[in-house]
């Protein structure tokens, strides 16, 4: 609990949930980028109960908006909210998912399940990748359109591969100045 804490520049601004186990290389791997790329300091949270209130049955898949909107009521805590996920995720207009948003909202979501790759080096850049990508989302961050941006939009693995792992300019300074925001806000 990080509330009764004073006021100061290293507070938590996100809680990374569990949902159910996630590998927790993956985990340290995703709060250490948000850290060093974003500037972004993170809770790891318990890990709270595999959603089966999402489960969509016949798909074998979760329901990303129902866990987002789960997300959203949890008051305690920073006042952004990144779940982590091995199952996959669906919405109801996309077969799949690696993860959702809130535009400049509260909570987002991830999933692993599609991410792993032989080497996992590569498994946790990109899952790295689209944490990074769903918590710019999350601070108001809109696609970008600059060839080398994590902003870009990846509808598969093979963009998200020849990502770096960066944001352009434009888009680094859009999510300093709202990350500013929401620490000189009260919580
Ligand atoms: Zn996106
Ligand atoms: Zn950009």
């Amino acid at each position: 609990m990080h509330t009764n804490q004073p006021k100061q520049t290293n507070k938590a601004l996100l809680d990374l949930i569990l949902l159910g186990h996630v590998n927790e290389t993956a985990v340290s791997i995703v709060a250490a980028n948000l850290q060093a790329i974003m500037g972004l300091n993170t809770d790891i949270r318990s890990e709270l109960a595999k959603p089966d209130y999402a489960y969509v049955s016949g798909r074998n898949q979760f329901d990303a908006a129902k866990i987002i909107k789960k997300l959203c009521s949890i008051t305690d805590g920073a006042p952004l909210k990144l779940g982590l996920i091995e199952s996959d995720l669906c919405s109801p207009i996309l077969s799949f998912v690696y993860g959702e948003s809130q535009l400049g909202g509260k909570a987002a979501l991830v999933s692993l399940h599609r991410l792993f790759a032989k080497d996992p080096e590569v498994t946790y850049q990109r899952i790295a990748k689209i944490s990074l990508h769903e918590v710019g989302h999350l601070l108001g961050i809109r696609h970008c359109w600059k060839t080398s941006c994590l902003m870009k939009h990846s509808s598969n693995l093979e963009p998200l591969d020849l990502l770096s792992m960066y944001f352009c300019s434009a888009c680094e300074y859009e999510i300093k100045r709202c990350l500013e925001t929401l620490l000189n806000r009260d919580t």
